[in-house]
């Protein structure tokens, strides 16, 4: 193994496999390192800008700086900004092009509705408008409020989540809503209420410069968080880099040391470093004793998970994990972090709370370089957790909770009785309620599942089943957009303003620095429209401006973790390089925000009692494990640093499309793939219980015998994946389903996947 082979010669080996593997990390640092030589960030010929402003990025949750660059009041580019505390004057590929998918040629530029003979026909706004909400208080008509749903997105300003989800559930009744977070952050939320008492991260980047050891857990920032990877690499105390993850990822050969787990066995492997820990007393009692509860009992839970018990079933050697419990133990300041290997699993809430519980245990919380520190993925993922009115009442309150709801309403200046004593039915329960009959209309906002959900070609059919399909999006080409019964044009990044929330819970200016393209609108101004043809436009009067809806958002937060009363405004955000929250008026009457800040220096956790839980189960087998019929088992994740997510946007980039292979690729073992006779190249029906995608092979050995793993940014991956969910986040589990992989009959290798 690599990381126990002498140091060159690691080195060595590491850079070779780095340049044997096709879109690798060395490319990313490459990309980060001399962006011009990929054409990124490229001014087109003629348009010198003449003035510049500045906006957070539109695509991840680092929520990097850039400086927008204008000609005649519209960008013609952008670069990454100097002085934002968050990148320092790096953007990854998707930020320098940041521009391109404003531009392409199939954007929404006028209301589209399905006319009688099928086709999607233009229609003005005012239609398209009237056939909204005729359409919808129809079906609510016949068969009750609850049968109407929305699935929005992480992708749209706060300002406009809040918008939409006051309108839908206090405006027009809807109570079933949610957003494609829950697809990535669903279990970081639940993880934290539960330990912690409210879902706050408790890092700030700083952070990723201050640990001794950190360790990432089905985490790969290297393509995933380029930016954030970069702050790894400037800590200056030669830290110790561990990894854990099944594949071995960029980030894991850029790491100290990676422990290549057998997938799914994570719970049980943190419940056996849990167990030397406690075994070799390498606690931080004072710390336990003052701030947490539950101890006891979870250190009888692990002691049935000694090293040498759990070790078969993790794939690695008993001295492995005591080597990492030990590594814990020496640490002065470690740091865990966790992404989607940990959140995309049937039980990512319990492992998620099993490193919350080696962090608590060690005492590594509310320090410098320390942490359980959950990495979100979209821009404003961390923005939908509070305010898009969906998991929790807005400001991270409890719909079921009547002395939060009469807190909102009097935020609001609402009726009490206008909110839902009820939380919404998340994703896959509104997905379960059109199979029923129980709904029957829908309306996604920013977001495509048909390309993007869980065992996805059940979920397209579905949608072919409701009475009404409304999608606002800023392409009418989308999986999803092509189902619609109407489409409503809406107004991209760069096209419209208001505030993103990144990773460490900064708050980041968008700006309009673009016109919509025809008569696309901003997302803002379609809900307003929709409120005012709906006739519930006087409750939402305050609510004239993004910036008027984070003064309510403000009030909304007061006394809460979150609270953000202390901010001055959107030019305050700007010219503090973004702020985190909390930030009350309390504080403001101390002075001005620091520009990195964590939560919990004082100990104190959102709980009642101030005391943070450890919480645990059993682990759980795998919902569906390979068999002699599908005997090899299926990764997902990111593909490179160049695609994001469905490819929707960062498809329509010329420059992007260039960074990542052209087809699907498939990483296959070397010994799977002598065994099933396929080369290097060769296409291959990749095929699960559920559907077949087309791929070319990759032979590597980044995955172990028995893995493999596609890319999910390809439609063709979601038709395999097996719709199984965590039961307390209920977010889907992406990261296992099992499949067969075989050679392609001649004709198949001519017909597209
Ligand atoms: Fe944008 Fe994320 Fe890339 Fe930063 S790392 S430039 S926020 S996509």
């Amino acid at each position: 193994m690599i990381e126990h082979a002498p140091a060159p010669l690691a080195r060595a080996v590491r850079r070779l496999s780095g340049l044997l593997r096709q879109w690798d990390g060395p490319l990313t640092r490459e990309l980060l390192r001399r962006p011009g030589r990929f054409g990124l960030g490229q001014v087109p010929a003629g348009k010198a800008p003449d003035a510049t402003t500045t906006a957070v990025c539109g695509y991840c949750s680092t929520g990097c700086g850039l400086d927008v660059h204008l000609r005649d009041g519209e960008a013609v580019n952008v670069s990454p900004r100097k002085g934002y505390p968050v990148n320092r004057g790096a953007a990854c590929p998707k930020g320098w092009q940041a521009l391109d998918a404003l531009s392409a040629d199939d954007r929404a530029t006028e209301p589209l509705v399905r006319d009688g003979s099928g086709r999607l026909a233009p229609t003005d706004w005012d239609t398209a408008l009237k056939t909204f909400v005729a359409r919808v208080k129809d079906v609510q008509r016949r068969h009750g409020p609850d049968s109407v749903a929305f699935l929005s997105t992480g992708q749209i300003v706060c300002e406009e989540m809040a918008l939409l989800g006051a309108l839908a559930k206090f405006g027009m009744g809807i109570r079933h809503g949610d957003g494609n977070t829950r697809q990535c952050m669903a279990t970081a939320v639940s993880a934290y209420k539960e330990s912690f008492g409210f879902d706050a991260p408790p890092y700030t980047y700083a952070d990723f410069e201050a640990s001794d050891v950190l360790v990432f857990v089905g985490a790969n920032p290297c393509i995933a968080h380029p930016i954030m990877w970069e702050r790894v690499w400037r800590n200056p105390h030669d830290p110790t880099i561990v990894t854990i993850d099944p594949r071995r990822t960029e980030t894991a050969e850029a790491s100290s040391r990676h422990l290549a787990i057998k997938p799914k066995s994570d719970l049980a492997l943190f419940y056996a470093v849990a167990h030397v820990l406690f075994e070799r007393d390498a606690l931080d009692h004072a710390f336990i004793e003052s701030h947490t509860s539950g101890l006891e009992a979870f250190r009888a839970h692990v002691a049935d998970y000694p090293p040498e018990t759990v070790a078969e079933a993790a794939g690695i050697a008993a001295a492995d994990i005591r080597w990492l419990a030990e590594t814990i133990a020496r640490g002065k300041a470690v740091s865990f972090w966790w992404t989607m290997g940990v959140n995309q699993s049937h039980e990512g809430t319990r492992t998620a709370q099993a490193l919350i519980n080696l962090a608590l245990m060690t005492g590594n919380v509310g320090r410098p370089g320390t942490g359980a520190n959950s990495i979100t993925g979209q821009c404003n993922a961390m923005g939908s957790r509070l305010f898009s009115n969906t998991t929790s009442l807005l400001g991270g309150h409890d719909f079921k909770k009547p002395a939060d709801r009469e807190k909102v309403a009097g935020a609001l200046g609402i009726d009490a009785a206008r909110i839902p004593e009820t939380d919404s039915w998340a994703y896959h329960e509104i997905v379960e309620g059109i199979v029923s009959g129980r709904i029957k209309a829908l309306w996604v906002i920013a977001t495509n599942g048909a390309h993007s959900w869980i065992g996805q070609s059940d979920f397209r059919r579905y949608l072919d089943r409701l009475d009404f399909l409304a999608v606002q999006d800023m392409y009418p080409t989308t999986e999803t957009a092509q189902r619609a019964d109407l489409i409503l044009p809406a107004a991209g990044w760069g096209e419209k303003e208001g505030t993103f929330i990144n990773s460490e819970r900064r708050f980041g200016l968008v700006k309009k620095v673009a016109r919509a393209p025809g008569k696309a609108l901003a997302d803002f101004n379609i809900f307003k429209l929709i409120a005012h043809y709906y006739g519930c436009g006087g409750m939402l009067a305050e609510w004239d401006s993004p910036e008027a809806v984070f003064r309510i958002l403000q009030r909304v937060t007061r006394g809460q973790p979150c609270e953000i009363t202390g901010i001055r405004g959107y030019g305050h955000i700007e010219a503090r390089g973004g702020i985190q929250w909390p930030w009350t008026e309390a504080d403001a009457a101390a002075g001005e925000p620091d520009t990195e800040r964590r939560l919990f220096e004082d100990g104190c956790f959102p709980h009642a009692d101030g005391r943070a839980r450890f919480v645990f189960d059993p682990p759980r087998a795998m919902p569906e494990a390979p068999d002699a019929e599908y005997p090899l088992l299926l990764l997902t994740g990111r593909g490179t640093s160049a695609q994001w997510h469905t490819e929707t946007r960062t498809g329509k980039s010329a420059v992007l499309r260039t960074l990542h292979p052209e087809q699907l690729q498939l990483e296959l073992h070397p010994d799977d793939a002598a065994r099933i006779g396929a080369r290097r190249g060769e296409a291959v029906a990749v095929e699960s219980r559920r559907g077949r995608a087309r791929a070319l092979v990759h032979v590597t050995r980044a995955v172990r015998p028995g893995e493999v793993f596609l890319p999910m940014h390809d439609a063709a991956t979601n038709r395999l994946t097996n719709p199984a969910f965590d039961p307390h986040s209920k977010q889907p589990a992406y990261k296992g389903c099992a499949v067969r992989v075989r050679r392609l009959a001649a004709w198949e290798s001519e017909v597209p996947a």
